[in-house]
């Protein structure tokens, strides 16, 4: 299966044909000076270019795809089309298959990142055009750091624009940073869930990341991809205060401070030759100052986010540089990696400056033998890598439609689950449940009675008990529920309501206030060992399901599993969502990836530690 891989800058287009299986190159073009008198076509990196005179995105775009299916044995060959879409937002956290839609939505994300979405989106217009009967995919630099924790993406800025969903820190990078992290484990012969990686990528543009366990939970880009470390030409961090000083003192509009900080600082500014590390480099060992400043200044900041991210993370099993600088330079890896013993990374001088990375050698080690974290170095690959998450993308569309096995989904309104005791309180002495109707899990029933429920706010006159009774008192409301009584219940799983709010119920024959107990169901799929088997998944792994219905598909991440011969299977949801989807009766959906599992596997080990009795 070929793969085209489409990066459309403002006024480049890189357009790569990729093999899906092994990731050779079928194919590579670069196109440079869009938009300018003079742009010029390459072919797969040879030296000789071709003028195209004045053409905008669409016109070279048009001239890359013909041109590429002319060289091509067989043009139909091309499967699908990957996009690289650098901000996201906070909607994209995976490639997704691109609709009008979603070409809204990237269009609409231009104000946080003007540079990029907006050209971006030239790309994919005109390449929709040029090849309408393929999936065209969008794959975001932003959509590896959503997993980013609350207080690593905030600002601590007052509380309403903190918590405004465009004032936040996104990062960047993200695609080559979860690449170099998978790598990097393959090389340790380890599963990426296992580590804790930093991974530094130090290219033109620069950024780290800690990945904890496969999961990214801190990164030094944020709003924009300016903050964090010296790069080519951006300054990275820097006191806000000096811009306001900038602006007061000296003048300086938003545009200039855009130009400022954006194209004449950095390894460019300090140095005053360029960007060029290898110039750089060259001068800084015939003695110029300035040159030498603009190497320190870079290594010190990287040294500084590693100690971080490692103090973050408690431990660090290994330290990736990957990145034009990351894999080339020799010598910003020493000063960067020199004493860190401290932190178990112990550099080998000799194999640093021997390192040379090769096609198929793409991942090299330059610790010593017994240092207990690794340094590396692993070469980025970003198209790669989206061939890799639009070739995923398809197969698993395929497999949707092969061979898997339809869960029924029930969309559960709220409702009681109580214990003996409560129904004798509520109904009196000796009270017994009356089953009204079988509910699909074997053995459960809804019952005839109801208890009124009384929030803060409002109460619901009669919510259903299910039968039997059970250990623990339990209501089971929506988030539209918890707004309605005035509380705020967490989302749970069914069985583990400590530190749950509590609630007050009514019944015929009295009161009960309930210390704890209400909860927001934690979605869930209720199979059989055989169901598990099948899916190939374990009790409580956390999996998405992908719902049809026709106008509003969705998928459901954040599934819980939920294994045992007493169950039947079936997926259960709250109104909320099944209303979020459209579904009616006789609703199913499909497993489709286990891919949060590093997620999954920290949320066990809590869920577990917090209630190892859970049911
Ligand atoms: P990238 O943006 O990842 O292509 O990285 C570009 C940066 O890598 C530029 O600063 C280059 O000077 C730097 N670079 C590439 N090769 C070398 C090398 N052999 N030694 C030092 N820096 C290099």
């Amino acid at each position: 299966m070929k793969i085209l891989v489409i990066n459309c800058g403002s006024s480049s287009i890189k357009a790569d044909v990729r093999e899906h299986a092994t990731g050779a190159f079928v194919a590579r073009m670069d196109i440079e000076r869009i938009g300018q008198p003079n742009a010029t076509l390459r072919f797969d990196g040879e030296d000789s270019t071709t003028d195209l005179g004045q053409v905008d995105h669409e016109q070279a775009l048009k001239k890359t795809i013909d041109l590429l299916l002319k060289r091509l044995d067989d043009p139909g060959a091309i499967a699908g089309v990957g996009h690289r879409v650098v901000h996201g937002g906070a909607r994209f956290t995976h490639p997704v298959r691109i609709t009008s839609e979603v070409e809204e939505a990237i269009d609409e994300l231009a104000s946080l990142a003007p540079l990029h979405n907006p050209a971006n989106l030239a790309g994919i217009r005109a390449a929709r055009k040029l090849l309408p009967d393929v999936d065209h995919v969008a794959v975001f630099d932003t959509a590896f750091h959503a997993t980013l924790p609350r207080r690593a993406r905030t600002y601590a800025l007052p509380y309403e624009m903190a918590n405004d969903p465009g004032l936040r820190r996104f990062g960047f990078h993200g695609i080559s940073h979860a690449y170099v992290a998978q790598r990097a484990a393959e090389f340790l012969d380890a599963d990426v869930r296992d580590l804790r990686l930093i991974t530094c990528h130090l290219g033109n543009g620069a950024s780290l990341c800690a990945v904890e366990f496969g999961r990214s939970i801190e990164t030094s880009m944020g709003l924009t991809p300016l903050e964090g470390l010296v790069m080519g030409t951006r300054t990275g961090d820097i006191d806000p205060g000096l811009l306001i000083h900038l602006m007061r003192e000296h003048g300086y509009t938003a545009d200039k401070l855009d130009e400022l900080l954006n194209r004449e600082s950095g390894l460019a500014g300090l140095s005053g030759v360029g960007n060029d590390l290898r110039d750089i480099e060259a001068r800084a060992a015939d003695g110029d100052d300035h040159c030498r400043l603009a190497i320190q200044v870079f290594a010190h900041r990287v040294r500084k986010y590693i100690g971080a991210y490692a103090a973050i993370m408690g431990g660090v099993d290994a330290i990736v540089f990957a990145g034009g600088i990351g894999e080339n330079s020799a010598l910003m890896r020493h000063r960067i990696a020199q004493r860190l013993d401290f932190l178990g990374a112990r550099l080998d001088e000799d194999r640093n400056r021997e390192l040379q990375l090769a096609s198929l050698q793409p991942v090299q080690m330059f610790s010593t033998p017994h240092s207990r974290t690794r340094l590396l170095v692993a070469r980025t690959d970003e198209s790669r890598a989206i061939a890799e998450a639009v070739s995923k993308l398809i197969l698993k569309s395929d497999e949707l439609t092969l061979d898997q096995r339809p869960i029924p989904v029930a969309v559960s309104a709220r409702h009681i689950h109580l214990t003996q005791e409560a129904v004798e309180t509520l109904f009196g002495p000796g009270y017994q449940l009356t089953p009204r109707n079988d509910l699909s899990q074997p053995g459960q029933f809804a019952a005839e009675e109801t208890v009124k429920v009384v929030g803060p706010k409002n109460e619901f006159p009669a919510v259903r008990i299910l039968g039997p009774t059970r250990s623990l008192n339990q209501l089971e409301i929506s988030r539209t529920d918890e707004f309605t009584l005035g509380i705020d219940a967490p989302v749970r799983a069914s069985g583990d309501v400590a530190n749950s709010p509590g609630i007050l119920l009514v019944g015929p024959a009295g009161q009960l206030k309930l210390e704890q107990g209400v909860i927001c169901a934690w979605r869930h799929i209720h199979m059989t060992p055989d169901d598990a088997e099948h899916f190939g998944v374990k009790d409580r792994d956390v999996v998405e399901v992908a719902v049809a219905s026709g106008d509003r598909d969705l998928v459901f991440g954040d599934v819980l599993v939920r294994v045992s011969e007493k169950y039947r299977l079936e997926m259960h949801i709250d109104t909320d969502e099944g209303n979020a989807a459209n579904l009616g009766r006789g609703a199913t959906g499909t497993l489709i990836s286990t891919e949060g599992r590093a997620q999954l596997r920290r949320r066990n080990t809590r869920y577990d530690a917090v209630n190892p009795a859970a049911e």
